[in-house]
């Protein structure tokens, strides 16, 4: 080698047959894309195995190179990590990554840039922005609509919360904060909505107690009048509600609150109202879109992952408001800052981080820019209605089936349903969380498929995100037939107990 210290170190791996190392990577990508099936989906291996396949208590002190470094990554990491890209992988509110979004995060990362400033980011200021008011105008948001990305829904969420509280609570509490106040700021939302609107209230000063819960129908959908009757609740009891969140695409479920109606409710109270369409945006792009999102065009703020339903590798979230100006006006560092409400469009040409928390702020929208660069507006808008028409699909073989009972009709593309075939229906609800339990936890460590368990209503039901790509009606045919072979096997060594004996 060379004379050279640590620059030279450092451009020796550049150097170094990148021809070579781009075909590794490539090989290490064609594989993982063009054969999903290859590997399971759950790691075949004891959590020992993985340890000690994987754990290295000190960094290596000589280092193996980036082909090393790459076939270390292939021979460990890969086979013991879940495959979100698998047929059989319903359990995350994701599914996969678009290897147009892998490459948009390569090249982000290798021109590292922060988005907090302009001069830093010229281009990509102006990308983040475009992206965010393309995502707004798919939302059927005002013109004009856009905002920032940030790492996360649950950061989007806490973020628009305080947006809310200093819209309505008056700006001087981003100063006083909110010791002194003869009011008591609360928050609304529904029984099932994110926990990152609780985690917000805690952050914020508000506290968890001041989240009142509104109560829901069967799909976890908020009820209006329940709203209604809370909010003048609140009236009485002297509470000062300024913030309402609406779900649409709600986490357990897929549901989508009735936000025409949460409108017309909030409608003359000065209250913020929320929209948290961290997972339900995509469907927006679906023919059923327009008639779930009626009503966008009244909101405050939006939160959209597209690391969800976009396919966009994590994490990729847009904060969207029909004026981001007041994103600015809440978090502009400089308060000299002179707020113009009627300024609708954005001076391309910002400082982005001066519309959020974050200082060093990575370049997240050109992932989702080389999506639309790649594949076209078309191609989510086809992909969006062709996971719709195939949840339905899944939800009609679950009602045929007499063992099977969906616990609602989707409508976000999310299904959960039990098992009860014969005397287990009328089992005792422990009995009953246990087989499914058991069937979940056998399924997963077979590593063929992978999808959730979670409570709704108060029992366990199996839960499937059905917007991967890849899975089929057979893929989901499968899933059926090993949770009648498992729970066959459970039963069998289980005996059903009767009621009485339960007592
Ligand atoms: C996933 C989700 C969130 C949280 O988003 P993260 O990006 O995971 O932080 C918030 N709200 C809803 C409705 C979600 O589905």
């Amino acid at each position: 080698m060379h004379s050279c210290g640590l620059k030279g170190h450092i451009l020796q791996h550049f150097h170094q047959d990148i021809d070579g190392l781009t075909q590794r990577l490539g090989d290490i990508l064609r594989e993982y894309y063009t054969e999903p099936e290859a590997q399971p989906v759950f790691p075949k291996m004891s959590k020992a195995d993985i340890v000690a396949s994987i754990h290295q208590p000190k960094p290596p002190s000589s280092g193996l190179g980036i082909a090393g470094a790459l076939d270390l990554f292939r021979e460990r990491v890969l086979p013991a990590s879940v495959k979100t890209w698998h047929p059989q992988f319903y359990n995350q509110m994701f599914a996969g990554s678009s290897p147009a979004g892998v490459f948009g995060d390569a090249l982000a990362s290798m021109l590292n840039p922060t988005l907090a400033t302009w001069e830093m980011s010229p281009a990509a200021t102006i990308i983040e922005r475009d992206v965010a008011g393309w995502m707004g105008q798919l939302l059927g948001m005002p013109k004009g609509s856009s905002g920032i990305f940030v790492p996360g829904g649950s950061l989007a969420n806490t973020l628009a919360l305080a947006v809310a509280r200093y819209r309505i609570l008056g700006s001087e509490v981003n100063q006083k904060g909110l010791s002194g106040r003869r009011d008591k700021p609360v928050i609304l939302c529904s029984d099932a909505s994110h926990y990152s609107v609780s985690n917000a209230a805690m952050l914020m000063g508000i506290g968890t107690e001041q989240v009142i819960k509104v109560a829901t129908n069967h799909r976890n959908e908020m009820l209006s009048e329940d709203l209604a009757a809370k909010l003048d609740q609140c009236e009485q009891d002297g509470l000062r509600p300024f913030a309402v969140v609406a779900t649409l695409g709600i986490t357990v479920t897929g549901g989508y609150d009735p936000l025409r109606e949460i409108v017309a409710v909030c409608k003359g109270r000065n209250l913020h109202l929320h929209v948290d369409a961290a997972y339900g945006g995509g469907v927006a792009l679906s023919k059923q879109g327009p008639a779930l999102f009626d009503g966008i065009e009244h909101v405050d703020t939006v939160t959209w992952d597209a690391h969800k339903w976009m396919y966009v590798p994590l994490t990729c979230t847009a904060l969207l408001a029909p004026n981001p100006d007041i994103l600015k006006a809440a978090f502009a560092t400089n308060a000299n800052y002179l707020f113009h409400p009627q300024d609708v469009d954005m001076d391309l040409a910002d400082d982005l981080g001066n519309y959020t928390l974050l200082c060093g702020k990575r370049f997240d929208g050109l992932r989702v820019w080389m999506m639309f660069q790649a594949m076209g507006e078309t191609y989510f808008r086809e992909l969006a209605d062709d996971r719709m028409a195939f949840s339905q699909s899944v939800y009609e073989m679950l009602r045929d089936d007499d063992e099977f009972v969906p616990s609602y009709e989707p409508v976000g593309a999310i299904q959960c349903f039990r098992y009860l075939p014969g005397a287990v229906a009328d089992a005792p609800v422990t009995y009953q969380d246990a087989l499914h339990r058991h069937i979940r936890e056998t399924l997963k460590r077979s590593g063929e498929m992978l999808f959730n368990i979670s409570k709704l209503k108060g029992r366990d039901h199996f839960r499937a995100i059905l917007i991967n790509p890849l899975t089929t009606r057979d893929h989901f045919r499968a899933v059926m037939a090993a949770i009648r072979t498992t729970g066959e096997a459970y039963i069998a060594e289980n005996p059903v107990p009767a009621f009485d004996q339960v007592g």
